[in-house]
């Protein structure tokens, strides 16, 4: 029988998380549910100098405010736990102890200014910085003797000299380096924290992990994290490393220097989870048929991280924005008001909600474009007087105001068609130029050159806020 596939996440908690992270999660996430495997979150918070309060609860809830969830994890349990690294310390202490056991592993000694001293005597040298393995020659009695007597330690991976180490990487095939390129790293600090790369590699192992999709930042680390699996005689799983995205602008990669990268941000901003999903699936990654908008559903019967691009992809925010407008306009009318409802202000006037909606649907990008679209139906915007006088001078609005104001508070029934009938009588009556009145009279009741068909707006605007504007407008033109 073929091992269970076996993916996961594995994030430390020093912020919010990015939306590459996201992008890769749901890659993990959709190999193991492809094969009925199991996906894991497993927290990384062995820094805790880097670790920012109240991350991992972020996490969490962020991954699912996504719609996507784990089958193994903090806050689920399941029978590799527990999953956040921090409450896995003696784990790590034995496995670094086993290493050093079999002569994998060795203790060191040196003090923060010896390692310094031989870090600048590299630069100088303009030799890349690694340890000089100056504590590798210890014999297991000195290396104890001097433990005994109090000196701070770490371990650190005896790297075997003048080696292949192959990577085997699902996007780039075979990549090999000499092992005398890779530094012994540490394994284990002196505080008992193991550092990422033991952590990593002792927990993908226990946790019986079989795919392994991070970020191709993480590609350094690879060779480090092969010769541990070696040293440890450990199975390894299969690597892929997946490129990070680039800035919209397809420069340099996608950094907070250049506008928001957190996942929970773009929520803030009205994207809606499933546009999200659907547009992290296509970027470097097309469906055979090419089709771009793909539900979770079909996405996870499709994928194959074999498939992904190893060229990075531009974080394209016009395709997302196209994408979030289809979703927006997917979804039936109660559930997009419900998703509406964080996004739009107190003094909304709810009553007239489902009036209003039907009028700036179609031209939501983001849920948050609620605000800006419908402002005017209960807000009084000044109109653009030069835009309003064009083609007509004072006295003629003045007197097509006039007659506005007479016809519409004679009139009994507030309805679209009576306010259209109307004044398009009106209109033709006086003769006078239709874009012009129409335009006037748009900008009068709305304060904007662009909104709704006029009458339907007029309609829901109500009989006393529209003519008390156009009488607003009349009195400044009188003034
Ligand atoms: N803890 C690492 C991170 O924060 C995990 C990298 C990996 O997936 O190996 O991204």
């Amino acid at each position: 029988m073929s091992k269970t596939i076996r993916t996961r996440m594995a994030p430390s908690p020093t912020g919010e998380l990015h939306v590459g992270s996201m992008a890769m999660l749901l890659k993990n996430y959709a190999w193991a549910k492809r094969n009925n495997g199991q996906f894991i979150l497993r927290i990384e918070d062995t820094d805790k100098e880097r670790e920012v309060p109240g991350a991992i609860e972020e996490i969490k809830k962020v991954i699912r405010d996504y719609g996507l969830d784990w089958d193994e994890g903090p806050g689920k349990g399941g029978p590799y736990g527990s999953y956040i690294q921090s409450e896995r310390l003696s784990i790590y202490q034995e496995k670094a102890q086993e290493l050093i056991d079999n002569g994998k592993a060795y203790y060191c000694f040196c003090s923060k200014e010896r390692l310094e001293q031989v870090r600048e005597e590299q630069r100088a040298n303009k030799q890349a910085p690694k340890y000089d393995k100056h504590c590798r020659i210890l014999t297991a009695d000195e290396a104890l003797a001097r433990k005994e007597a109090g000196e701070s330690w770490v371990i650190r991976l005896k790297v075997p000299e003048d080696q292949p180490v192959v990577i085997n990487d699902l996007l780039r095939g075979e990549i090999i380096i000499n092992s005398s390129e890779v530094d012994d790293q540490v394994l284990l600090k002196s505080d008992g924290y193991p550092t990422y790369h033991l952590g990593v590699v002792v927990d993908d192992y226990l946790m019986q992990i079989t795919h392994i999709m991070r970020g191709e930042e993480w590609i350094s680390s690879a060779p480090k994290h092969v010769l541990l699996y070696e040293a440890f005689g450990w199975e390894k799983p299969v690597f892929a490393h997946i490129p990070v995205f680039l800035n919209p602008d397809g420069k340099g990669k996608m950094s907070k220097r250049k506008g928001t990268v957190s996942s929970r941000s773009f929520l803030d901003r009205g994207y809606l989870p499933e546009a999200m999903l659907n547009f992290f699936m296509i970027l470097g990654w097309a469906k055979a048929d090419q089709q771009e908008v793909i539900s979770l559903a079909e996405y996870i019967e499709a994928f194959d991280p074999k498939d992904v691009s190893p060229k990075s992809v531009a974080f394209d925010l016009q395709k997302l924005n196209w994408m979030n407008g289809v979703y927006i306009r997917k979804l039936p009318l109660a559930e997009l008001k419900k998703r509406l409802q964080p996004f739009i202000p107190e003094t909304f006037p709810m009553n007239k909600f489902d009036a209003i909606l039907p009028l700036v649907f179609e031209r939501l990008v983001t849920l948050a474009d609620i605000d800006e679209l419908t402002r005017f139906f209960y807000v009084d915007e000044q109109p653009d007087y030069e835009l309003l006088l064009k083609k007509a001078d004072n006295q003629l609005v003045a007197k097509q105001l006039n007659q506005t104001m007479d016809f519409l508070s004679g009139l009994s029934e507030w309805t679209t068609e009576k306010i259209e009938v109307g004044m398009r009588e009106l209109q033709e009556k006086n003769d006078w130029h239709r874009g012009q009145f129409f335009m006037m009279i748009r900008l009068a009741v709305t304060g904007r050159k662009a909104t709704p068909p006029l009458f339907e707006t007029m309609s829901v605007i109500g009989k006393d806020i529209v003519l008390r504007r156009l009488e607003m407008v009349k009195a400044k033109l009188e003034n």
